[in-house]
């Protein structure tokens, strides 16, 4: 509360105030940021990972800016990553956990999901023509969960909704780096709590996801990164806080050149496919020859982001031999 005295009338006025945490992570990323949002409730936006010394530089943290973790009323997540939501289960007195409905199964840690997701991705590998000595990095899909928290989700967050006790903060949809993926802009200031979706030193990779339902289309996860990336010229944002790395002043530019960089690499496909034919795997391979051993999940995503996105210009497209996609330039 800031109380602004102007010649004898006194003029109260609510400021909502954002606080900036940020706890280390076990993960390449680094460190994450937890934002406090003071005003008609106190609320996290986002929830680090689930480890015990995130737990204790949170608390360390909180207690500089004059708040214990029993006086957090509504943890609201960016997206269904674990890096976002471990600790949600730590604060014994929120009676509000807020997300877009994707986060649902993650969060209600639904083994029907789980293992739909896990076939999911046997059968896209194996269409994507990945050899057998990958094949380990199925096992390991369930891995991040260890560093995250069961919960049970109270509201539904969905484009255009209002933050629970901040009525100046709407939801905007922006999938592409996770399908479950909404950031909350400030109607007033133009600021934006942006998650993962625009950081200022790095470029989110758009990850592939399983469809919402079973036999459904899948996501085209770069298709939904660009499509949400252009959507935020639409706002008068001002300043952005991400969930890595360092707060920001937005601006168009670092809109166009990102959407540039990955229409340069989506180039560098459709060259690599003038040679002849191939698999999204063998692309993958020439395409990061350097950290599809260390990475492989995050390249495949991308390699079959870019030819999407080429498909979806009419630029390339693929046929099934033997069961394995064979992607062809037009
Ligand atoms: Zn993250």
């Amino acid at each position: 509360m800031i109380i602004h005295l102007y010649g004898g009338h006194v003029m109260t006025m609510v400021k909502q105030r954002i606080h900036q945490l940020t706890v280390p992570t076990p993960f390449a990323v680094g460190d994450v940021h937890i934002y406090l949002l003071e005003g008609d409730a106190l609320t996290l936006i986002d929830a680090g990972v689930e480890t015990e010394e995130a737990w204790s530089v949170f608390c360390e943290q909180l207690k500089e800016i004059g708040y214990t973790p029993e006086e957090i009323e509504h943890v609201v997540l960016t997206h269904h990553h674990p890096d976002h939501m471990g600790l949600i289960d730590r604060f014994s007195r929120a009676h509000t956990l807020a997300a877009h409905p994707r986060v649902e199964p993650w969060l209600s840690r639904d083994e029907g999901f789980f293992q739909r997701y896990e076939r999911f991705f046997e059968a896209l590998y194996e269409q994507s023509g990945v050899p057998d000595r990958y094949k380990r990095f199925l096992k390991g899909l369930r891995k991040p969960l260890a560093y995250s928290s069961p919960g049970e989700m109270t509201h539904y967050l969905r484009e255009g909704d209002t933050l629970p006790g901040h009525e100046k903060w709407r939801v905007i949809e922006t999938p592409g780096h996770a399908q479950s993926h909404i950031s909350f802009y400030h109607n007033e200031s133009g600021e934006l709590l942006a998650g993962d979706h625009l950081l200022e030193h790095i470029s989110p990779n758009p990850l592939l996801e399983p469809p919402l339902k079973s036999g459904d289309k899948r996501p085209r996860p770069l298709l939904d990164y660009r499509h949400s990336l252009k959507k935020l010229k639409d706002y008068n944002l001002t300043t952005i806080y991400p969930g890595h790395g360092n707060t920001f002043t937005y601006s168009d530019t670092l809109i166009h050149s990102r959407l540039k960089k990955q229409e340069e690499r989506a180039e560098k496909v459709r060259q690599l496919l003038l040679a002849g034919s191939m698999t999204a795997f063998e692309v993958c391979e020439q395409l990061f020859p350097k950290h599809i051993d260390s990475q492989f999940g995050l390249t495949m995503s991308e390699t079959i982001g870019q030819l999407d996105y080429l498909q979806s210009l009419d630029l390339v497209s693929s046929s099934l031999i033997n069961e394995q996609e064979y992607y062809y330039v037009n």
